[in-house]
């Protein structure tokens, strides 16, 4: 959850520095998302594994049935659906996040970005948590069920308001 870096040359621009590692973790993160829903793709597939693998491999050689993977063998695997959650537009914004953005604002005179409060809402923790005591606030890690781009735009959507 944490990177560490060395500072080896100290003559950069904070703020270019700032937004270039802003967009490569903002470019990573879409990475990494894209490589899940593409191994999750891959799970539940009703093609032949050893062919799917072959593909994405670049392989258009392949069998298009291998004869001994689990589909091939009649035995398709089905991903359990996400659990039925109450819909977040009803969530109340200030019962969850009122104590934490009050605590932020105590402790560094600003308020959280919707990154922030994401990361509080699904129990995601960052080494400023711990100086707020973060977990021991109503509202930390209450929406940890629900997927983070949602709390996102959810919690997005209250902060302009
Ligand atoms: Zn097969």
């Amino acid at each position: 959850m944490t990177e560490v870096y060395n500072l080896l040359e100290t003559g950069f621009d904070a703020a270019t520095l700032s937004q270039q590692l802003h967009a490569y973790f903002k470019q990573h993160e879409s990475s990494e998302i894209a490589r899940i829903h593409a191994m999750l793709a891959l799970f539940a597939t009703e093609q032949c594994l050893g062919y799917r693998l072959a593909q994405y491999f670049g392989d258009d050689q392949a069998p298009r049935r291998c004869g001994h993977c689990s589909v091939c063998h009649g035995q398709v695997a089905r991903l359990p659906e996400p659990p039925a959650l109450p819909a977040l537009v009803d969530k109340n914004f200030e019962a969850l996040c009122g104590e934490f953005i009050h605590r932020h604002h105590q402790y560094s005179g600003t308020v959280p970005g919707a990154e922030r409060l994401t990361r509080f809402l699904c129990g995601i923790s960052v080494p400023l948590f711990t100086k707020l005591k973060a977990r021991s606030i109503p509202g930390f890690a209450v929406l940890e069920d629900y997927p983070y781009a949602e709390v996102r735009d959810w919690a997005e959507h209250h902060l302009q308001d």
